[in-house]
């Protein structure tokens, strides 16, 4: 039976038939995958608690979906982002994301540093619908799904109409695309290529703007 070690941060956790547990697991190796973890006398709870970051030996099984937990390791179960029930919802979206979005076993080792990257960067002090909508957009564009620099496809004029792969101003816009009226010029952008994410721009009427990232992304998924 084939064995690969890589690190992996729990999207989901099922408990199953009382002697163990199916894991969906976000591997840096592997992309999303399921595994089976044993129930032990002395297993550490946030071993099957999802947002728990750690070192994992998988196994082959005969079911080629499945793999066996053979040892595993805690990295960090992000112990500050549990405390704090407004943080802990906004990465339950950012894992629920990365659940809908990844197929499995889709190698995407980037995509894991970035996912691990925002976690480590949630406070409560963060303008989460910020830090959520940047996440979104860098996610859409590592999908390919983001046409790039934001400007018009017809006119170049900087872009404030998406649709997956395209982007419009306003009087070029199809009329399904999703529309950022509202939205300085320059905040999408800035939302997709911040670095430092201490510096997240506050978004002015917030969830107006989510809404419409998350409405992009829903729309890009289903494709
Ligand atoms: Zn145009």
């Amino acid at each position: 039976m084939r064995q690969f070690q890589s690190r992996g941060l729990i999207l989901a956790s099922h408990p199953h038939l009382h002697k163990g547990y199916v894991l969906k697991i976000f591997t840096s190796q592997q992309g999303s995958i399921s595994a089976y973890l044993q129930s032990q006398k002395h297993l550490d709870p946030l071993l099957c608690s999802p947002l728990c970051e750690a070192e994992w030996l998988l196994q082959d099984s005969y079911d080629r979906d499945l793999f066996y937990v053979r040892e595993a390791t805690i990295i960090t179960p992000f112990l500050a982002i549990r405390q704090h029930l407004s943080s802990l919802q906004w990465a339950g979206k950012l894992l629920q994301i990365i659940l809908t979005t990844q197929l499995p076993q889709k190698p995407s080792s980037p995509l894991y540093a970035l996912t691990i990257h925002y976690l480590r960067h949630l406070y409560p002090e963060t303008p989460h619908p910020s830090w959520f909508s940047s996440f979104l957009l860098k996610l859409l564009k590592w999908e390919g799904l983001l046409h790039h620099p934001l400007h018009c496809t017809v006119c170049q004029a900087p872009s404030r109409a998406i649709l997956p792969g395209e982007s419009y101003c306003l009087s070029h816009a199809p009329p399904f695309s999703f529309r950022f009226h509202h939205v300085e010029e320059s905040l999408l952008e800035k939302l997709l290529f911040i670095k430092n994410l201490k510096d997240l721009p506050p978004i002015p009427h917030g969830q107006e703007v989510l809404r419409e990232i998350e409405a992009l992304q829903s729309y890009a998924t289903r494709m």
